[in-house]
């Protein structure tokens, strides 16, 4: 390590993808030939903000991101994976566990977002550099109905409502705070934000991009690979 790991992100890998109903876990689908994984450790490396990157893997596939597989910043960044837990929560205190104390900001990010621009990274990172949480998110496009019996209950009023993504940065401090807090209380989030936002502290948004999605479903791969054979034609051009 040329400079001292100040900021650190975590992908978290672990999880088995049921949702996209694959055999192999969704974080080893491939994606123009390389897993989804490797894509996103690719991107957050080319982040000149991310000092180094750990991967949090399925125990059983510790050895499943080889590092000949990672781009030239990226094998330069990681570190030896860990073993993840049984949910996405257990899976980031895993991986925060194993930080050294220079650690000043981690980025959480989870594999499935491929696509991450490496400008949001660097965006999203220097936000919570100055305010201690930050996360990347976009306005929700369509109108939200609430349900109840298969009917609609109300509309709800989409101007302040944002979608949530990842990477979301925080001040190490701040998270092992909000975690500590949640595990006390048995509080499961649906992202890490919100147990930062538990605690009563600010948490910064930043506008990404909507080509961040988070690979959840079959249908999701296909657009996934024909948005990143887009990106590369224009990076030929
Ligand atoms: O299941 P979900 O789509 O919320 O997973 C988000 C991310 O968290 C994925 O990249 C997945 O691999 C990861 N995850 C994990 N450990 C778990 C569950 C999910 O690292 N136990």
């Amino acid at each position: 390590m040329v400079r001292a790991m100040r900021v650190v992100a975590l992908v978290l890998a672990a999880g088995r993808g049921e949702r996209i109903g694959a055999a192999v876990p969704k974080a080893f689908l491939p994606l123009a030939g390389r897993p989804l994984v490797v894509h996103a450790i690719d991107a957050l490396a080319a982040c000149d903000a991310i000092d180094a990157i750990v991967p949090v893997l399925p125990r059983d596939g510790l050895d499943r991101v080889a590092p000949a597989a990672l781009g030239a910043a990226a094998r330069r960044k990681v570190q030896p994976a860990v073993a993840g837990g049984a949910e996405r929560q257990d899976s980031m205190r895993a991986g925060l566990a194993t930080l050294p104390a220079s650690v000043e900001l981690v980025a959480v990010h989870d594999a499935a977002r491929a696509l991450v621009r490496p400008e949001d990274v660097a965006r999203v990172v220097a936000a919570a550099d100055r305010s201690g949480a930050a996360l990347l998110a976009v306005p929700v496009r369509d109108t939200l109905k609430q349900v109840a019996g298969g009917r609609v209950a109300a509309t709800v009023p989409r101007e302040a409502l944002w979608a949530a993504q990842t990477p979301q940065v925080f001040r190490i401090a701040l998270l092992r705070e909000a975690l500590d807090k949640a595990q006390a209380e048995g509080f499961r989030g649906t992202d890490d934000a919100q147990l930062v936002e538990r605690l009563g502290a600010p948490v910064e948004i930043v506008e990404g991009d909507p080509g961040n999605l988070k690979i959840t479903w079959p249908a999701d791969l296909a657009w996934a690979e024909a948005a990143y054979a887009q990106r590369r034609r224009g990076d030929a051009a």
